[in-house]
């Protein structure tokens, strides 16, 4: 049961410069639903690139993006807009929070763009606080929050309209080891108790270990391993 499947990615950056870089060279990867996989590599190898085009953002040169088995690859910017906002799910380094919005809030929104009823929005906002034990910190503003608060929210609005797939981008990159942690644990119960696949870039290797699997980014190919 995949849910995202990249074949033979490959992404060239300022083409034709002198700056050019090849940055993807033929990228394979497939998740299987309920599969939290690490994404590790040194800066600069391109894991950024990868989560773009993964999550939509930005197209390959080359290769084909597959999505819960429909191919993204040829849509055109409208079609893969909407594909994107369905099906998947992003969280940053830095959490990009409303800042004049409470945590509910936070996660009401994107629901209520989604077209999803205010009520429906606000019962399952807090179910999702409630699962990553922040309930009761639902109408503070993320200001009056912790890191490790902010970002368990982050989590929650990433996947508050129910999306295949969640990509993070160093999520755990400000925090430190023991809310790192904490994190993690509400970020893996979040995705066993709705089957969608995360790809987790990150350096911290003792997170990366405690994941399904890890792969590696190794010169703009993926690869299996520690
Ligand atoms: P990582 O996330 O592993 O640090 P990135 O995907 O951000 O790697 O970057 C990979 C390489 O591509 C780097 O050399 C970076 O400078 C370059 N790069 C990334 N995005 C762009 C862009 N939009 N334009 C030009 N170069 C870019
Ligand atoms: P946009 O067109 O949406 O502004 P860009 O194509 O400029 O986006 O950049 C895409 C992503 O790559 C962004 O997250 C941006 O921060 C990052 N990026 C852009 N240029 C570079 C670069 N030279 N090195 C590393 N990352 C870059």
């Amino acid at each position: 049961d995949v849910v995202l499947r990249l074949s033979g990615l490959e992404k060239v950056y300022n083409r034709g410069l002198e700056s050019e870089v090849a940055v993807l060279k033929g990228a394979d990867l497939a998740l299987a639903k309920g599969e939290v996989v690490a994404l590790v590599a040194p800066s600069g190898a391109g894991k950024s690139t990868l989560l773009h085009m993964a999550g939509l953002l930005d197209t390959p040169d080359a290769g084909e993006v597959e999505i819960g088995g429909a191919v993204m690859s040829g849509l055109g910017d409208r079609r893969r807009t909407i594909a994107r906002r369905r099906d998947v799910g992003f969280v940053y380094q830095f959490h990009h929070l409303l800042p004049e919005f409470t945590a509910l809030e936070n996660i009401v929104l994107p629901q209520l763009a989604a077209g999803v009823a205010r009520r429906a929005a606000e019962a399952r906002a807090m179910e999702l606080l409630d699962e990553v034990g922040i309930a009761p910190r639902a109408a503070h503003r993320p200001s009056a929050m912790s890191g490790g608060e902010q970002q368990r929210v982050a989590f929650c609005r990433a996947l508050a309209n129910a999306p295949r797939l969640l990509l993070a981008d160093e999520p755990t990159g400000n925090l430190d080891p023991a809310t790192s942690d904490q994190v993690f644990k509400a970020l893996t119960g979040l995705v066993r108790g709705t089957g969608l696949a995360a790809l987790i870039a990150t350096h911290n290797l003792d997170l990366a270990a405690r994941m399904d699997r890890t792969v590696r980014l190794e010169d703009g190919r993926v690869v299996a391993g520690a």
